[in-house]
C-alpha cells in the first residue's frame, strides 16, 4: 500500500467525486477515499476520513468541483476510525448532520452516535441511490453501498484498489469476509469504488482476484500442515516466500485468519488451549 499517490481530489463519474482523507500510511495506502454522491444542490457524503485538519480544505474544494452547496447526509461505510474519525470536524464545519451506519460493537466506546442503517436500507439524494449490503469479514459493522443508478458498488475495505484487505483479529472473520466477497459478486458490480486506492473498473474481475488469492493461500496453509508444519510461525516461512520479511508479521495474522476460518469448518485443530497465533495446530 506504500508509495501509491493520488490527486486530492477526483471527478470518477457524473455523480461520484472522491476527496482523499490526507491521512496516507501502511494500512491507509494513499488514505481514505471519502466520496461526494449525487447531483443535486446537496450531497451524501460516504465515509469522513481520520480527522486531518488538512481534510476540511480538500472537502471544500471537492463540493466545489462538483458544483453543489454542501453535504445531505453522511452514511458510513464501518466505524474504524480512519472512516469515522473526520464525524466531528466535517459537522462543525457544514452540520449538524444525519450520520447513519450499522451499528457495531465499538459505537459506544468510540462515542459514535448514528442512525442504525440495515442490510437493504436505502438512501436518496437527487441523482443517487444507495442501497447499503452487509458484508462482514473486514469488520461486523461492515456496510457496501449499491450505486443503483450507475450498478456501481461503494466497497468500503472489503475490496481495495491497492493491496489487500487486513482481517483484523479483533472483529474480523475470514469466513464472513469471503462469504461477503460472494455477495459482492453475486451484485455483479460494474465498477467498484473503494475506500482506499484507485477506481476499480471492472469489479468482478477483481472480486474474483480476491477469491482466488484467498483460496490459494489457504491450500498452501493446508498443504505446509499437512507437511507436519504446526504454527503460524513455520507455516508463514514456508508459504510467504513470495513476501518480503518486513511483511511477515502482518502474513502471520492473515494466516491465523485462515486458521480460524478452517477451525470453524472443522478441517483443523489446535492442539492446545492457546491463540491462533501461538496455538500448535493439525489437520483433523
Ligand atoms: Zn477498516
Amino acid at each position: 500500500m506504500i508509495g501509491l499517490t493520488m490527486p486530492e481530489l477526483d471527478v470518477w463519474s457524473e455523480r461520484v467525486v472522491v476527496a482523499l482523507g490526507q491521512n496516507p500510511g501502511i494500512f491507509t495506502g494513499p488514505g481514505t477515499n471519502t466520496y461526494l454522491v449525487g447531483t443535486g444542490r446537496k450531497r451524501i457524503l460516504v465515509d469522513t476520513g481520520q480527522g486531518v485538519g488538512a481534510y476540511l480544505g480538500v472537502l471544500e474544494r471537492a463540493l466545489e468541483r462538483a458544483g453543489c452547496d454542501g453535504i445531505q447526509e453522511i452514511v458510513l461505510t464501518h466505524g474504524h476510525r480512519d472512516h469515522s474519525g473526520g464525524l466531528a470536524q466535517v459537522q462543525a464545519r457544514w452540520g449538524p448532520l444525519r450520520i447513519s451506519k450499522l451499528p457495531g460493537p465499538d459505537d459506544a466506546k468510540q462515542k459514535l452516535v448514528a442512525e442504525p442503517l440495515a442490510d437493504g436500507a436505502v438512501v436518496r439524494t437527487p441523482g443517487a441511490t444507495l442501497r447499503a449490503v452487509h458484508t462482514p469479514g473486514h469488520a461486523v459493522d461492515h456496510l457496501c453501498f449499491v450505486l443503483e443508478e450507475e450498478g456501481a458498488l461503494f466497497s468500503g475495505d472489503n475490496v481495495l484498489g491497492v493491496g489487500t484487505t487486513v482481517i483484523p483479529s479483533d472483529g474480523g472473520d475470514l469466513l464472513d469476509y469471503l462469504n461477503s466477497l460472494a455477495r459482492m459478486l453475486a451484485l455483479a458490480p460494474g465498477r467498484i469504488y473503494p475506500a482506499h486506492g484507485p477506481l476499480i473498473a471492472d469489479g468482478p474481475a477483481k472480486l474474483r482476484d480476491y477469491i482466488a488469492h484467498r483460496d490459494e493461500r489457504e491450500a498452501q496453509i493446508l498443504a505446509a500442515l499437512g507437511r507436519g508444519d504446526a504454527n503460524v510461525a513455520t507455516v508463514v516461512t514456508r508459504v510467504y516466500t513470495d513476501v518480503p520479511e518486513v511483511l511477515h508479521a502482518a502474513a502471520a495474522h492473515s494466516v491465523a485468519a485462515h486458521l480460524r476460518k478452517l477451525e470453524r469448518e472443522g478441517r483443523v485443530q489446535r492442539r492446545d488451549a492457546s491463540t491462533p497465533l501461538v496455538a500448535t495446530w493439525a489437520l483433523t
